[in-house]
């Protein structure tokens, strides 16, 4: 029986944020940049997470797996994924979980790959040290992932460093790293942002066939209202460290309660 997206109590959520407040510390004092940040997701739904730039969005995907930057730090809150809470887990099984059964997304993929490994080889490390696969496996799973996210002539490129693919493929390739462990839960933090119209739109085709065919749950962080409507289940709204509002999306869009979001929507064109 297919099982709906009702988002309802009845429904136990994949991932469960509860009040998370992160902190970050300095000589001049403590600025909380989340304050009570409380989200769930269901599986196989589509959350988004839009707000303005500075509001918390990176720093709440970051708070959540664990991957804040001294001197910052999650000073209260539960995160749980399947029951499990990966606020009391030592850092190596977040670490595994990390590899496993998220899989994180960024904007520029520059910044997330090894320079000086092929993008085969980034997945591959992935595959046999969270899966243990063996060397030719990994190879060729490595070659199936990037023909499944649409990476031309993947056993060809799958030997190719980050720097000799374009943009929008480094994206793609991310993606087929994050996705390579078959993870409950996929984050995108801005995944399109840093390219052009087109290929940001085949990027998104791209999620959302991935999210149709693997049932996968995503938490989907943009600016971009628009990516929203098109991709998105549910939606969360950020303002200043906490989430303002959250429901469905037609129904937040039609008649958005607070003045932030409703601002937010008056600007579109
Ligand atoms: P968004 O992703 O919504 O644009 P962020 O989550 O990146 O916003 O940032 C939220 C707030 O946290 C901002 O005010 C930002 O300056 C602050 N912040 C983020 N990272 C750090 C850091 N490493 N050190 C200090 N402050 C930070
Ligand atoms: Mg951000």
């Amino acid at each position: 029986m297919k099982q709906a997206n009702t988002g309802t109590a009845q429904t136990v959520p994949l991932l469960d944020i509860r009040g998370l407040r992160t902190e970050f510390r300095s000589d001049h004092g403590t600025v909380r940049v989340l304050n009570d940040v409380s989200l769930s997701v269901s599986s196989g739904e589509v959350l988004g997470l839009v707000g303005e730039s500075g509001s918390g969005k990176s720093v709440t995907a970051l708070s959540l797996l664990g991957l804040v930057p001294r001197p910052g730090r999650v000073t209260q809150g539960q995160v749980l994924l399947n029951g499990r809470d990966l606020m009391t887990m030592d850092e190596r099984a977040l670490s595994d979980l990390r590899g496993r059964e998220v899989g994180l997304v960024l904007q520029d993929a520059m910044t997330a790959m090894n320079p000086v490994l092929t993008i085969g080889q980034q997945i591959c490390e992935t595959l046999r040290r969270h899966l243990g696969l063996g060397r030719a496996q990994a190879r060729r799973r490595a070659i199936d992932l990037l023909d499944r996210v649409g990476i031309p002539d993947p056993g060809r490129r799958v030997d190719d460093y980050p720097h000799q693919f374009s943009g929008g493929m480094r994206q793609r390739a991310m993606i087929a790293m994050a996705l390579s462990c078959e993870p409950k839960l996929l984050i995108a933090d801005e995944p399109t942002t840093a390219l052009d119209v087109t290929i940001q739109a085949q990027v998104l085709d791209l999620l959302r066939s991935l999210k149709e065919e693997m049932g996968m749950s995503l938490i989907m962080i943009t600016h971009d209202l628009g990516i929203i409507a098109g991709l998105a289940d549910r939606v969360a709204v950020m303002y200043a460290g906490n989430i303002v509002e959250a429901g469905p999306v037609r129904q937040v869009f039609k008649a958005p309660v607070h003045p932030y979001t409703q601002g937010l929507l008056a600007s579109i064109p």
